[in-house]
This record gives structure tokens, sequence and C-alpha cells, in this order.
């Protein structure tokens, strides 16, 4: 969307984007193809904060949508006006303003006493964050600009301590109201050049010069990292585990730009020495360590992952805004013969999955010395949870705890290999040990985040019967994947740690 001197205007959201990296700011106006397409998670994130920020409209009655989309910007102005000259109009939804070329929609006017407005935002996080700030300031520059008089600012955010009752939910509750009217003002100072500078950067002619660093991360995650990245070599110093931003940033003033080329006398810690050592050899790098470190780990042995969701608008009664709620649990096991067996469990998501995902995962381990390795703290983070929300099977769940082994923490600390990429991700592990483990061929959900989004839409009942059916099937493929990667990523390191042990070259 560009004005008719062909300059771009700025929007909220350009205006957010700008005060993060200004050639984010220019490739969002002008190059936007360039930009890698949203995880399905991600969307289905977006799409959670479009539905809070309808259900905040029941905070004020009888208030007015200006149903007029994006690209109708000019007749939105026009129709806010109308609206806002309608004194018995107690609100203004989504209402259109322009200022000094800045173009935005506010979540929420409230008509205030003596012809004055109170400037609502709606966040789906959980608190005030510092770009909520920019959020609302910029858009009290442009109302103000505009003639209104703004004596009130609140961020409408989700309250994290909000419990669901039996009735539904209690709107009023749900939200809390911040006041952020002094902290806004005094960033109104400031605007002015701001605005003028990010207004320079969209008159320019070419995209700016920036590097990518960890400023592309915060306090958004860019869509233009992989554009930015495509040139930079595979094991760009970027992708060392663990390094801080200030230890980049001394690389790079020394025009490191390789792991590889990091030299003897940088500070690394000893994951990072490793990491290093591997992409100078271009071997894997395997501690002597790693066969004591797999001793008592089987086989026989189990192996265990659960999905969990985490809806803002929470669904059952008991549970908060965000709680994680684990649906599905996938346990692969070998026996001391090889023999590899399988069970799983997913919920059908009409009721708390909780009861039924406890029992039956109690049911499937009951008794037996055996150990169950997992990947992450997150299968024992879920369990004590479910020990409290499910007391009359806490025994059964806290005998399981005491077998859980994490397989993680293993493979830090003894082994690396060149295609890990900086991650010990099971995605990259596994695959990069077990070749023969791939999660490319998972076409629908090869991911935790869209797991969960479709695991959010099936209990919604935002959809029908046959792609509900279609997502199960999907659910149950990837998690079953997550569980025999485990197994595959066992075997090989229990045989990279025999090999080592007994001298061979890896
Ligand atoms: S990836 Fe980084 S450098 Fe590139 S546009 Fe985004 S924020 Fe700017």
């Amino acid at each position: 969307m560009t004005d008719r001197d062909g300059q771009a205007h700025l929007t909220k959201s350009r205006y957010l984007a700008g005060r993060q990296c200004p050639k984010r700011l220019w490739l969002t106006s002008y190059a936007r193809e360039l930009a890698t397409a949203p995880e399905e998670f991600l969307e289905a994130l977006f799409e959670a904060g479009t539905d809070v920020g309808f259900a905040a409209h029941r905070l004020f009655p009888g208030g007015v949508l200006v149903e007029e989309r994006p690209w109708e910007h000019a007749q939105a102005v026009v129709r806010t006006r109308e609206l806002m000259r309608n004194p018995d109009l107690p609100a203004i939804f989504e209402g259109a303003f322009e200022w000094e070329r800045i173009r935005i929609r506010v979540d929420v006017l409230e008509r205030l006493p003596d012809g004055a407005w109170g400037l609502r935002e709606v966040k789906a996080a959980t608190g005030v964050k510092e770009v909520h700030l920019d959020d609302v300031a910029v858009q009290q520059f442009v109302l103000e600009g505009s003639g209104l008089r703004i004596p009130s600012v609140e961020l409408l955010h989700v309250n994290r301590d909000y419990v669901l009752g039996e009735d539904g939910i209690d709107w009023p509750a749900f939200f809390v109201r911040a006041d952020l009217t002094s902290v806004c003002a005094a960033r109104l100072a400031e605007l002015p050049r701001l605005v003028e500078a990010l207004h320079n950067v969209l008159g320019e002619p070419a995209t700016p010069d920036v590097l990518p660093d960890h400023h592309c991360f915060s306090p958004y995650t860019c869509e233009f990292w992989e554009h930015c990245t495509r040139e930079l070599p595979e094991d760009w110093v970027f992708h060392l585990p663990g390094l801080s931003p200030d230890r980049f940033q001394a690389l790079r003033c020394q025009g490191i730009e390789r792991i590889s080329e990091v030299p003897e006398t940088f500070p690394l810690s000893a994951t990072q020495g490793r990491v290093r050592e591997v992409h100078r050899t271009g071997r894997p790098c395997i501690s002597s360590g790693l066969a004591f470190a797999l001793v008592g780990l089987g086989p026989p042995a189990y192996y265990l992952d659960f999905e969990a969701m985490n809806p803002v608008l929470p669904v059952y009664p008991g549970t908060r805004p965000y709680q994680m709620i684990p649906f599905q649990w996938s346990l692969h096991h070998v026996g001391a013969d090889g023999e590899l067996t399988h069970a799983e469990f997913l919920a059908n998501g009409r009721t708390d999955p909780r009861p039924s995902f406890a029992a039956s995962l109690v049911d499937a381990l009951n008794g037996g010395p055996e150990p169950i390795l997992v990947y992450s703290a997150f299968e024992r983070t879920q369990l004590r949870a479910l020990a409290d929300a499910c007391p009359e099977l806490a025994g059964g769940l806290g005998a399981i705890q005491a077998r859980l082994r994490d397989l993680l923490p293993v493979v830090r600390r003894n082994i690396y290999a060149p295609a890990f990429r900086g991650s010990f991700s099971l995605k990259d592990v596994a695959p990069a040990l077990a070749p023969q483990v791939t999660f490319d061929d998972l076409e629908e959900i090869a991911e935790g985040g869209v797991a969960a989004a479709a695991m959010v839409r099936i209990v919604g009942g935002a959809v029908d019967p046959g792609e509900e059916e279609r997502l199960r099937k999907a659910l149950l493929a990837y998690c079953k994947r997550d569980t025999f990667a485990l197994v595959e990523l066992h075997r090989a390191l229990s045989a990279h740690g025999a090999q080592r042990r007994g001298g061979a070259a890896p």
C-alpha cells in the first residue's frame, strides 16, 4: 500500500516493525513477498488474539463496529466520524484515523464525559510489555493529532489468574484493565522525532543496510530472517548454542563469521568448544562419557511423549487462560529381546482430557522398574500438574515421574554433529544421528505448536467431522513419530557410546 507519491504510509504494525528494525519496516512496506510464511501455529495464535479482541467488545455494551476492511481506510475514517457524532453510542470498535501519514484502527474508543475519549487497546497477553507502550503511544499521537481529547489510556489484557466457572467466561473478570495514561504520556514527547525517522526510512530508494542478529527476535521474530541470512555460512557463529549477544558482537567486530574460525583464545563454554571442534574437523564429537551416561537407560525401556494445548480462552471449568492441558500421549516399548511395541492415547476433547489422559497412562505404565525415556523436562512438569489436577491418581503419576530419564542432557553433554546446526531439538538431533528418522513426510502436523493448534480447533468445534478425522489421524501419526525418533536416537547413542568406549573412530 503506497500513497500517490509512491511512498508507503505508516500503520501501527509498520511503526512497530520500524521500531524493531528499519530494514524490517522497508521490506514489510515494499517487498512483502520476501517474507517467510508464518507457521500454522503462529496463525492460530493470531486468530486467538482476534478472538480475544472481539471478546473485549462485551465490556462495552452498545458499542458499534466500523466494518470497513483495512484497504477501505478512507471510507472507514468517514464512518468513524459519523459514529462519533452520535452521542448515544458509548463506544466505537475498530475506529479509523489518519494523521502525519500514519493510519490506525483503534480496538476500542470509549466515550467519556465532556467530549473526551478513552483509548482502549486489547491484547491476548497476560501482562503489559514494553512493545505495548509503543503500540498505544503511536495511537494516542494519531488520535490527538486528529483533534480528539484522550485523558485516559488503558490496555485490556488477559487475567492469568482467572479460573473458568461452570457458567462460561465472566468477561469483566477475564480481562485486566491496566491504566497506561501516565506512561503513555511520557512517550508522546519522542513520537514526532521517531515518526519522522521512520518516514525517512520509507523514503529511501533501496533496502536499508542492517545486519541480522539478536534484535531480529525482539520483540517479535522477524518474518524476513530467512531472507536476511540466506547468504551466511552454515556454521555462522550465531548458531553457537548459548552464545550471548555481547559475545556474538565481539566476534562480529573481529570479523569472525564462521564457528570454525573462532580463535582458541576466545572464551567458550564446554559445549560451544565441542561445537567449534566439530566444525573444524567436519566429524561428530563424541565424549568418552557417553556410554557411562547411558547406563541404566535400557533396553528394556519405554519412550514417552506428550502433546498439550494452552488455549487463551479456557475451555474446561477449573482451568485458567493459557493453562497447559495435555491431551495426547505416545508410548513405545523396546523389550529385552529388542521387540518394539506401541500404545497411544488421544482425547476426544469434549470434556477435560486430563482425568482420562492420566488414568490411561498409569494403566499403560503400571508397575515395573523399567526406565521411561523422554526428551526435555516437559513430561515431568506435566505429570506434576496432572497429579494436582487428579489427586486420586497422584500415587501412580508419582511412580511414573520416578522412572523418567531425560535423554536431552545426555545428548547436550556428550555428542554434537555438524547436522545439528546449533540445535539440540529432537527434530534436528534424531535425523542427524539416525538417518532413518524423518519428519519431512508428516505433511499436516510435524510440530508441537501445530498439534496444539489442531486440537484447539477440534475442541472449539471449528472443523467438520471429515476434517476432524483427518486431524486426529495426523495427530496420532505425529506423536508416534516423536517416540519412534526417541527409540532410534537411543539406539544410535548406544552404538556411538559403544564405539567410543572401544576406541573405534565414530
Ligand atoms: S531479519 Fe533482522 S535485519 Fe532482517 S529485516 Fe528482520 S529484523 Fe531486520
